[in-house]
């Protein structure tokens, strides 16, 4: 099968690098899952900084920061992976799929009835 888009903007060191699994077209995902050491470095630097300005009301307990940051933190990150996760092309989400297949295929209908259009690879291929 030919992919869908095959001149796809290409990303400076994604993390990630793979083709999506209905359209086929080259993906390409920029930030990781996870927190990278960067992102340790940082959350650690926010917290020191952020400890020292609560140590004052809270005292010991203004530590306690850090867990709070490490949440915000995990979630920013995850959020900005899940972002680029759908398929900019076909709609086609990978998490969706993992998770509930139904609401995959929904989400890709919907996709293409955004474009006003059917789904390519929806309807059977001629042979
Ligand atoms: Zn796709």
């Amino acid at each position: 099968m030919q992919p869908l888009e095959s001149r796809v903007y290409k990303y400076k060191n994604p993390a990630v690098k793979f083709y999506c699994p209905l359209c086929r077209t080259e993906r390409a995902i920029t930030v990781k899952a996870r927190l990278t050491a960067k992102n340790y470095l940082q959350l650690v630097l926010t917290a020191v900084v952020s400890s020292m300005a609560l140590y004052p009301f809270l005292g010991v307990r203004s530590f306690i920061s850090i867990f709070f940051l490490w949440a915000v933190f995990e979630l920013a990150v995850r959020t900005d992976f899940k972002k680029q996760v759908p398929c900019p092309h076909c709609g086609f989400d990978a998490t969706w799929y993992k998770k509930d297949v139904k609401v995959a295929r929904q989400k890709v209908a919907d996709f293409w009835q955004e474009k006003g259009q059917t789904a390519p690879n929806a309807a059977p291929k001629k042979a």
